[in-house]
């Protein structure tokens, strides 16, 4: 394919990713690269310019029919989770990390790419913290291990064992995409499973690439596998599928409704991290500058585009103004541009084109609604007219009952809204369908405290924002989901226990 005229501002592209945007794209399939067998592609395009980058196959119900058959053979052959020894499977693991890093330049520069963050953002944060979910994982093939259990049946030894569910489909979005890749495949190697992984249809290229780095370190065929394709198509096809045994999803709610619908008649295992319009609350008591910094990064770090985007700021009402004068302050500092500029700019564009109108109409909603803006709410044109770009936005006037207040915006738009007690802002918090994360800022250990066991939410950030760690467990109360990725939980989230019962006398 010929390559795209990419803007003179842009930092060149390494001669790996254009030969790589250059060749003919093909699914990964039983460790052979293949095109979808009705020879249909999709385009992928460039945010930041709107010009197609990349044509990639659009696999249909016959291709993920091909990718299950191959992952059910590998894994009903237990050439990954019975023929290797933990330690080798832990080895394999670490290596393509070690790969990761090493491609670190390319993964970064297909992600800026696709989904138009910064080059920069990609390959010091999405990249390393890729690489270290898989090491994580990697020690955790030696650690999977059952108990003994104290059975009070006379003469009866029962111990369990957990193993590998299966066959997992694991559907990812745009946001993130080489690390929402990582979070579900690292734990679903770890605990012995196969994959079949399908990326968003506006960021296929880094999991394409990926599948090149499993192929280099060496991993049996079959074990993974990449469809790029369409939800409707593909997602719904693999989530259908009786062959697959498990689907892990991160994305919409809408969606995932339709995945459990969907996955009903085969009653697979179905885990979902799903959005959120999560409270961020700063009170009077709290160190203000550091707020005022942690609240603007928690609502527009990745352009808001972000699961747990801060989008609802409670700000105490006798500090209010203060406040948000100062994120105003700090907004009118952050610099928009295209994700692979040489002058690398704070936040790129929003992902497609979609994503830009739907951003926009909750924008225009909030002005018809009463909100007022106190910075931004206008889409960038200029020399950045043909991409996707949003001026980062903040409301004030803002009632709790308000669409923009209501909804994952997904986008960088903030709604503050003062409050004048804590019992009160306790409730307005929890008033939401959602529950992925929750922070405060204040000097208070009491209210700390207090708010961490009161807030309803998966995560609490106290005096910080936007932490997570390969470590440490992170998913959705109410309908931000079902289960937990990362720590110990997710080899829970992706292996079955078996009990073994032994007559002993
Ligand atoms: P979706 O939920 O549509 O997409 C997430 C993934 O699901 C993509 O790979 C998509 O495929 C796939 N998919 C879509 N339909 C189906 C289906 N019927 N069966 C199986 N898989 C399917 O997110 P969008 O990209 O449409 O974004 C819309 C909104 O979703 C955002 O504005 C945001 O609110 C939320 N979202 C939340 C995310 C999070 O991190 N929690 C991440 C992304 C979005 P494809 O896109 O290739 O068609």
């Amino acid at each position: 394919m010929t390559l795209p005229v990419f803007p003179e501002t842009y930092i060149d592209l390494l001669p790996e990713v254009r030969a790589f945007l250059g060749e003919e794209l093909k699914l990964y399939i039983g460790g052979r690269w293949v095109p979808a067998l009705s020879g249909a592609t999709f385009e992928t395009v460039d945010p930041s310019t709107g010009r197609v980058l990349a044509r990639v196959p659009s696999a249909q119900a016959e291709d993920v029919d091909a990718a299950v058959r191959a992952a059910r053979q590998t894994f009903d052959s237990g050439a990954w989770h019975l023929k290797l020894t933990a330690s080798e499977r832990g080895r394999l693991i670490w290596r393509l990390a070690d790969l990761i890093e090493a491609r670190a330049p390319i993964l970064a520069q297909l992600d800026a790419l696709d989904n138009g963050k910064p080059v920069k953002k990609a390959q010091t944060v999405d990249v390393p913290l890729s690489a270290d979910h898989f090491r994580y994982y990697a020690g955790w093939t030696t650690k999977i291990e059952g108990a003994t259990i104290p059975v009070s049946t006379p003469g009866m030894f029962n111990y369990t064992v957990r193993e590998p569910i299966g066959v997992c489909g694991l559907i990812v979005p745009w946001n993130y995409p080489l690390l929402m890749a990582a979070w579900k495949i690292a734990p679903a190697l770890a605990a012995g499973n196969c994959i079949i992984l399908k990326p968003a249809e506006q960021t296929p290229l880094s999991a394409l690439y990926l599948a090149r780095l499993f192929e280099e370190a060496g991993f049996p065929p079959g074990v993974f596998n990449v469809l790029t394709g369409y939800g409707e198509t593909a997602g719904a096809a693999l989530v259908e599928h009786p062959g697959v045994d498990k689907i892990g999803f991160t994305g919409s709610a809408s969606v995932a409704r339709t995945i459990i619908r969907n996955s009903a008649s085969t009653l697979k295992r179905v885990s979902l991290e799903l959005g959120g319009k999560s409270p961020n609350i700063i009170f009077a008591d709290a160190d203000l500058e550091q707020a005022v910094v942690g609240a603007t990064w928690a609502s527009f770090g990745n352009n808001g585009q972000s699961c747990t985007a801060g989008s609802r700021l409670y700000i105490e009402r006798r500090v209010f103004d203060r406040v948000v004068e100062g994120i105003a302050d700090e907004v009118a500092k952050i610099r928009v541009g295209m994700g692979m500029q040489a002058e690398q700019p704070d936040l790129g564009p929003v992902v497609s084109g979609d994503q830009l109108n739907t951003v926009m109409g909750y924008i225009q909603d909030g002005y018809a609604s009463g909100a007022q803006s106190v910075i931004g709410g206008k889409r960038l044109g200029g020399a950045l007219a043909d991409g996707y770009f949003i001026e980062p936005t903040v409301f004030v006037n803002v009632q709790d009952s308000l669409k923009i207040a209501r909804e994952e915006i997904f986008g960088p738009v903030v709604c503050a809204m003062p409050f004048d007690d804590a019992d009160e802002v306790l409730w307005r918090a929890n008033e939401t369908p959602f529950g992925l994360a929750a922070g405060l800022w204040t000097r208070d250990l009491a209210t700390a405290h207090r708010f961490a066991a009161k807030l309803r939410a998966g995560t609490i950030w106290i005096n910080t924002w936007g932490d997570t760690d390969a470590a440490s467990p992170f998913g959705g109360y109410k309908q931000s989901g079902h289960g937990r990725e990362m720590g110990k939980e997710a080899i829970d989230l992706y292996s079955e226990v078996k009990s073994v019962w032994l007559r002993a006398d």
